[in-house]
């Protein structure tokens, strides 16, 4: 499978479609779930074109995994959860259930998120 351009993520990335920004630099972006699943619903995503997870440690820079990495642990701070916690997870493929095709961590955070999997 190859990347899609047209993605909703690239489309962000691109500046064509809004999003709720929290934190960005050069290689990640972070913005709110249009659709929160709980009080606090935040993806983190990479600027590189990666499908998902696999495709992201298949081809990224060790500089973009750890920027990535990073990035999650940083919002986590800018957001106040630290001290509480939060649950971090990224969907892979239809039986993950990953609806849009470029790499996106979740944080989930804000209230107890509950069971792992349902
Ligand atoms: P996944 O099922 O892991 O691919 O998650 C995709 C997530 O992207 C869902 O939680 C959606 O609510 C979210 N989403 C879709 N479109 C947008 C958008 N334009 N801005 C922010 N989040 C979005």
């Amino acid at each position: 499978m190859s990347y899609d351009k047209n993605n909703i993520f690239a489309k962000i990335l691109r500046g064509e479609i809004p999003c709720k920004k929290i934190y960005e630099n050069e290689f990640v972006l972070s913005f709110y779930d249009v659709n929160p699943q709980k009080k606090i619903h935040v993806l983190v995503i990479p600027k590189g074109e990666y499908i998902d997870l696999d495709d992201f440690n298949n081809k990224a820079s060790d500089k973009e995994i750890v920027e990535l990495n990073k990035a999650i642990t940083h919002v986590s701070s800018l957001l106040g959860v630290r001290e509480r916690g939060f649950r971090t997870l990224t969907n892979i493929g239809s039986d993950g259930g990953q609806e849009v095709p470029h790499l996106h961590y979740h944080i989930f955070a804000g209230e107890k998120i509950g069971k792992m999997v349902s």
